[in-house]
């Protein structure tokens, strides 16, 4: 096969992987970039912080091969061997590029008022059932400061769209413990005015959890996310551009969703400069409209995990509790498919049922079944807090083409 020399790409990884005995000439000349790549990757430190070699992939990728021989593809039906495969190579890059480590925050649901109405979230506005709740700032102070199991390294306060939870519970919060605390610190509280990201910069926070779900503007509108898809990538770029270290996310399963439309999500959401990404098995919510629908396949969701991370090296790839929703080793799963960062939920358990993203009965990730998890997988607790690690990289939107950069 006459092919230039253009460099490694993890793409080239992920071909690698699946091309059929009957082209052997072509598989030997891709396992051989492979090779590169790894080679490539160890002279990384492992910190992860050689921003050239990342910004040089992903500048190469996307040029590699025509779009029906897209290896992800491939990778997201992978089972049997070439799963086994897929997956190794995803752990192999994280080692590459973060070693053992996984980062773990611990997040508190402050409050399930929401403003949006998502199909696929229990906690949407019309679901008239659900019990809602803001907590006192006195029980998350007490929660931080009493109850922080050691091993948290960033906490994250989750809400629905409830600008009064962030203005009068999150914001003072942060401010305190900011003061008060060596910890990094990351909101999921939505799309808000612009001043109030502002001011939570200005508070302490640095990671920014704000997912698109779907990259697909129709099957956005159809299934009500939050907002436009347009005014969600606005937010999700002014945040980018205001030094937030921003991760986004996308749900795999989803009712009547094509792999052309989850390619299309993961091509549009590679284009972000996110810091981290996450990917979410569906799960048919109690009290929505979605909720006789079919759950996602783990397997699919699991090898999206390791394509996530395959095409991109250095993002923190969470591992997520609704994959022990599908199967009860999820977990552990995500982290062996190149997942590097897990969740200890620290809501008290007098309010986790009514934080229903998806059921009442949740699977609650503690501190025991989140290290169990990660020495399972052959890991480690990272010492390190994950925004911290993430605000060392320099910025992607100030070293990508302009032509990767939302319109
Ligand atoms: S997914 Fe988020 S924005 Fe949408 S209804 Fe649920 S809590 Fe609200």
């Amino acid at each position: 096969m006459d092919a230039p020399n253009q460099g490694v790409t993890s793409q080239q990884i992920g071909y690698a992987l699946f091309m059929s005995d009957d082209d052997l000439e072509r598989a030997a000349w891709f396992r051989r970039q492979a090779r590169a790549v790894r080679s490539e990757l160890r002279r990384i430190p492992a910190t992860g912080k050689n921003a050239d070699v990342s910004v040089d992939w992903v500048g190469k990728e996307e040029r590699f091969l025509p779009a029906e021989q897209d290896w992800r593809k491939s990778a997201l039906a992978a089972g049997g061997d070439a799963q086994a495969s897929l997956w190794a190579s995803a752990e192999r890059v994280r080692e590459e590029v973060f070693g053992k480590r996984i980062f773990v925050r611990g997040v508190i649901e402050v409050a399930n008022f929401c403003r949006q109405n998502c199909s696929y979230c229990g906690m949407r506005r019309e679901n008239g059932a659900l019990r809602r709740f803001r907590l006192a700032r006195e029980i998350v102070r007490r929660v931080i400061n009493e109850s922080l199991p050691p091993s948290v390294t960033d906490l994250n306060f989750q809400a629905g769209e409830d600008p009064v939870a962030l203005k009068e519970l999150v914001l003072p919060v942060i401010e305190e413990i900011a003061r008060e605390k060596r910890l990094g610190i990351s909101v999921c509280l939505g799309t808000v005015d612009h001043r109030l990201y502002d001011e939570l910069r200005r508070a302490g926070a640095r990671g920014y959890i704000i997912k698109l779900e779907t990259g697909d503007p129709e099957q956005y509108r159809l299934l009500q996310c939050p907002g436009t898809l347009e005014k969600r990538l606005e937010a999700i770029q002014y945040l980018v551009r205001t030094g937030w270290c921003v991760s986004s996310g996308l749900i795999l399963g989803l009712p009547n969703q094509t792999l052309n439309q989850v390619i299309a999500t993961l091509d549009l959401l590679r284009s972000l400069s996110l810091s981290g990404c996450s990917v979410s098995p569906f799960i048919p919510g109690e009290g929505t409209p979605l909720s006789s629908e079919k759950a996602a396949d783990l397997d699919q969701t699991l090898n999206a995990v390791a394509v996530l991370r395959l095409s991109s090296p250095r993002w923190i790839v969470p591992a997520v509790s609704a994959m022990n929703l599908c199967d009860s080793s999820g977990y552990v799963r995500a982290l062996r498919a190149g997942a590097n960062l897990a969740t200890i939920n620290l809501t008290p358990s007098e309010w986790r049922g009514d934080y229903q993203l998806y059921r009442r009965k949740r699977w609650i990730m503690t501190e025991e079944r989140v290290l169990r998890a990660i020495e399972q997988a052959g890991c480690e607790p990272s010492p390190e807090s994950w925004v911290a690690a993430s605000s060392s990289f320099p910025s992607l939107a100030s070293l990508l083409p302009a032509s990767r950069s939302l319109p």
